[in-house]
């Protein structure tokens, strides 16, 4: 694929290409684009110069390149990094800079990715459109008056508008699948305590992981092999090995058997069925075996999530207190200083969630909401363990639709529909991969749809290579983004 991470890592390895002329392609794309996308709360124009200038004199010195060596990767900004701000696209940490590196990113720059700027989200990650930004709402690449999708939208549109090799996002139900799947482009989530989520400002801990979203799931497997593995700042990371992938990616199963769950199959747009249906057959004509399976939870994992997900949120976002991070509103006494700075700083949607989460977990309603969907989290995981017995990976569409109009889903819960088909892999603690996979005309003007595989904790590698080889038969989306200015 054009413009993807490995051929330019390849490129300056060899000398065929320089990183600083990578760069200066990429930061040119950026001025012409950026303004109208929005996807970049900021660049790190001179550092990503720096450093690429950098790479470029180790290779002409002859010195061994880290495996990422010369590649811009874009950041969603809330993961820590000692450049720049990290503000979660809230005002209540406008001005927040991080004193430390997050450990994923610490492991990219070990490798000597250069890190081009902080990606727009929906404020501390709560959305699926990338309209609830503290600064302005992210556009689609595909088609400006649309969304792309979230809550990882910036570092999707960015990836897909070839502004960066690669990005980092955060997906917690869905926000590094959905977003690719509506800006075309490959998101990857990872087993829940795959890569540290040191430095990833928390919003649901028993869901948050961080993952690559990337125009090739080569690019994906090189990312996550740099990240996975133990850190002893989480200790909800795994510590187990972590297999080599990227090289062996395509050493896929001969006969792989891929569950269609009957579920998946209603409520889609007749372009997110037509994508299945055609993945269907390619995997058919690969050798694989397609076999029917049950997943009677999926309906319910909305309802799970939105009462796990907000606990936690409430929780972990009472730091922000006014006192010891960003906006601190005066006057009145420390009650008052506490509500106006939470009141001023968070939005609406955040706010709605400490609510949620503050109500699921009081005395009164503890026993018949928190602990009732910690149970229903523990059937929607047996049912996955029942299914993954009769199949490797399971095939299923990313989102329902393609990207919707800006502003055109104003109801909470029409928005939270949006990961139906995502957050179960997330209460599992499972992994998932969407692709573009069709193109959806009924506007008018194509827009990407995905489709995601599915795997069981830790099959990283089978999930990869079944990716790869599926990805190899869908090919090219057949058009691109008009606001592509660039595949540097
Ligand atoms: N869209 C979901 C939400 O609003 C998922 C977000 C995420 O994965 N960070 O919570």
């Amino acid at each position: 694929m054009s413009g993807d991470l490995v051929a330019l890592r390849d490129g300056i390895r060899s000398g065929s290409r320089s990183a600083l002329s990578a760069v200066n392609g990429y930061l040119t794309a950026i001025d012409a684009s950026n303004p109208s996308l929005n996807a970049f709360h900021e660049v790190f124009a001179d550092a990503a110069r720096e450093a690429a200038s950098q790479v470029d004199g180790a290779r002409k010195s002859g010195r061994l390149l880290g495996r990422l060596a010369g590649v811009p990767i874009a950041v969603k900004d809330n993961i820590a990094t000692r450049l720049g701000h990290t503000t979660c696209s809230s005002r209540i940490l406008e001005n927040y800079r991080s004193p430390f590196d997050a450990t994923a990113i610490e492991r990219l720059a070990a490798e000597g990715a250069i890190i081009i700027g902080k990606t727009n989200l929906d404020e501390f990650a709560m959305g699926s459109s990338c309209e609830r930004c503290a600064w302005g709402a992210v556009r689609n690449p595909w088609d400006p008056t649309r969304v792309p999708g979230g809550s990882s939208g910036g570092s999707a549109a960015a990836v897909g508008a070839s502004l960066c090799s690669a990005a980092l996002g955060s997906d917690t139900g869905g926000s590094i699948r959905q977003p690719a799947s509506l800006c075309g482009i490959v998101g990857f989530k990872p087993t829940y305590g795959r890569i540290s989520r040191y430095g990833l400002v928390a919003f649901g801990s028993s869901l948050d992981q961080i993952g690559p979203l990337t125009r090739s799931v080569r690019d994906a497997a090189l990312l996550y092999e740099v990240m996975a593995g133990d850190d002893a700042n989480d200790s909800t990371c795994a510590s187990r090995e972590v297999e080599a992938i990227s090289d062996t990616i395509d050493h896929a199963p001969r006969a792989p058997r891929v569950g269609l769950p009957r579920q998946y199959r209603t409520g889609n747009s007749a372009a997110v069925d037509a994508a299945l249906e055609r993945a269907v057959d390619l995997l058919k004509g690969m050798g694989a075996k397609i076999v029917d399976i049950d997943l009677p939870m999926t309906d319910v994992g909305i309802s799970t999530y939105y009462v796990i997900a907000p606990a936690e949120a409430s929780s972990n976002l009472a730091r922000f207190d006014g006192i010891r991070y960003g906006h601190r509103a005066m006057g009145g006494d420390l009650f008052e200083l506490y509500a106006r700075s939470r009141a001023e700083g968070f939005g609406a949607e955040v706010q709605r969630r400490i609510m949620l989460g503050t109500y699921v977990l009081s005395a009164g309603y503890y026993d018949a909401y928190y602990r009732r969907a910690l149970q229903v989290r523990r059937v929607i995981k047996q049912e996955f363990d029942l299914a993954f017995a009769a199949c490797d990976v399971i095939l299923g569409p990313t989102s329902p639709t393609a990207a919707f109009p800006i502003g055109g889903v104003t109801d909470p819960l029409a928005m939270y529909m949006c990961d139906v088909y995502t957050v179960n892999t997330n209460i599992a603690g499972i992994c998932g991969i969407s692709l573009p996979a069709g193109l959806d005309y009924s506007s008018g003007s194509p827009l990407p749809v995905g489709v995601q595989l599915q795997a069981q904790a830790f099959a990283e590698p089978t999930l990869l290579r079944i990716a790869y080889a599926l990805e190899r038969e869908l090919g090219p989306l057949g058009a691109a983004p008009p606001t592509l200015t660039t595949a540097a």
